[in-house]
């Protein structure tokens, strides 16, 4: 097996319909190695429903992730909003669970003005809240801080390995596109060997082997990510940065976030198994 699978953010489009469990067939008949079920707008999916996702996912052999929803904010000025972002990362990792995902992913938090290092100080304070519930819990889901592609928004690469090294069980998600799109920069080679250099700096070579990963195409601006675009409308060096996943041996998955989802997620992976073959 691959030690590298890609896959769509939800389900892909050509999927007879858009349920999850559609979703996992459709990926499986395209020869796709994993899905993340895409929470982002609640997490609507019961204890029942996952038990069923979680059977179709282990039969067609589709390794899922999740996303958690997109109404989080752990640096957000007011409790009961803290509370409920808490509260949808938690659902998350457990219906993420019950399905037999391994790993979630979500957007931490928004400056609102504060020093980067303070919103860091209570996003950390209010994580790890959620990581000692989820031990409670024993729930051993992985829990990813995204990179995030808007100035204000956190999540340099930065803050979320700061975040991986301080608290147990939480590990970046690392979106290349987002990072490119705030920076206008890391778009070749060395920049992308370079944040894969620092991670294994900071967090090991286990990390390396036990990646999440988010690629689609991007429009930027001077704020940074304006909108995802197909690779193929966009400046994006997907085949430079799948060179240096290769290089670097990383594992894991790699989710498309293309507005064709697909389309785009069987090219990257179509490249990958290609450079793979050039060795
Ligand atoms: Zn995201």
């Amino acid at each position: 097996m691959a030690g590298l699978l890609f896959g769509t953010g939800g389900t892909p489009h050509s999927a007879k319909t858009a349920s999850t469990i559609d979703g996992i067939e459709r990926s499986a008949e395209l020869g796709l190695g994993c899905m993340e079920l895409e929470f982002v707008q609640g997490v609507k999916m019961g204890e029942a429903g996952a038990r069923l996702v979680g059977e179709t996912a282990a039969r067609r052999g589709i390794k899922l992730t999740a996303h958690a929803p997109y109404f989080i904010n752990l640096n957000a000025r007011e409790p009961e909003k803290i509370r409920a972002s808490q509260g949808r990362i938690l659902q998350t990792a457990r219906i993420a669970a019950i399905c037999g995902a391994e790993s979630i992913v979500f957007h931490t938090a928004f400056y609102l003005g504060d020093p980067p290092e303070e919103a860091y100080n209570t996003a950390k304070k209010h994580l790890g809240e959620i990581m000692d519930q989820l031990k409670r819990e024993n729930n051993r889901v992985w829990v990813r801080p995204e990179i995030m592609g808007k100035v204000s928004q956190f999540g340099t690469p930065d803050e979320v390995l700061n975040l991986s090294t301080e608290l147990e069980r939480v590990a970046p998600c690392v979106d290349f596109t987002h990072w490119h799109a705030r920076t206008g920069r890391f778009n070749t080679y060395q920049e992308f060997t370079s944040i894969l250099l620092q991670i294994k700096e900071r967090l090991g070579r286990a990390a390396l082997d036990n990646m999440h990963i988010h690629v689609s195409g991007i429009a930027y601006g001077k704020k940074g990510e304006i909108k995802h675009l197909n690779l193929n409308e966009s400046d994006f060096q997907y085949i430079e940065l799948l060179k240096a996943l290769k290089d670097y041996d990383v594992k894991g998955v790699v989710i498309c976030e293309s507005p064709n989802l697909e389309e785009d997620a069987l090219l990257l992976q179509a490249t990958y198994d290609a450079l793979l073959k050039t060795d």
